[in-house]
């Protein structure tokens, strides 16, 4: 059995523990439920011939803004990068802390999610934001914990990329 391990990073109340919830559980809450040290989930995703239990950490600090602790990182495979649409703070927060994550475990997988696509009408975060990442090499995908829009792809595709990994 594959176990690799998921870090969900990114600023306070972009949706890390609502992409987990949905992922995992299916659900969907309004509710804003503040996230306390370091909360494990498993989800056995599937992918060709093999099976990958991943093991998402939905990380939160005390501050809970841009405070990654590499001794949480540590292990990881691969890590989802959260941003919030509606707020282009949270966009700035990821450039920073990928790279913080970068010097904290090195090169491995990640993939951005632009989250709450379902209030697209509403982001600040602009398109050619989003072609900036897109530049610098950064897998992109648009999701929604809400509606549930591109969560299964999120972790699907980054299981994929894991599985690249040589000696993965
Ligand atoms: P975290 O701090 O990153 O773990 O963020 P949460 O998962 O707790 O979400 C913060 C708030 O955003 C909560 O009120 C959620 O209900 C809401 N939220 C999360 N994802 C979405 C989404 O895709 N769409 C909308 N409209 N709200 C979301
Ligand atoms: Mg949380």
């Amino acid at each position: 059995m594959i176990q690799k391990k998921v870090c969900m990073i990114g600023s306070f109340g972009v949706g890390k523990t609502s992409l987990v919830a949905r992922f995992v559980r299916s659900i969907f809450s309004e509710k804003y439920q503040t996230t306390v040290g370091v909360k494990i989930d498993k989800k056995v995703v599937e992918v060709g011939d093999k099976q990958v239990t991943l093991v998402l950490w939905d990380l939160a600090g005390e501050d809970a803004l841009t405070t990654v602790r590499p001794s949480q990182l540590r292990g990881a495979s691969a890590y989802v990068l959260v941003v919030d649409g509606l707020r282009r703070s949270t966009y700035d927060t990821a450039i920073d802390l990928q790279k913080r994550v970068d010097e904290a475990i090195g090169p491995v997988p990640f993939f951005c999610m632009l989250n709450k696509n379902d209030l697209r009408d509403r982001w600040e975060v602009t398109d050619s934001d989003i072609e900036a990442l897109r530049a610098k090499g950064w897998q992109l995908l648009y999701g929604s914990a809400l509606n549930g829009e591109g969560v299964e792809n999120l972790f699907r595709e980054l299981t994929t990329a894991i599985l690249k990994v040589p000696n993965a």
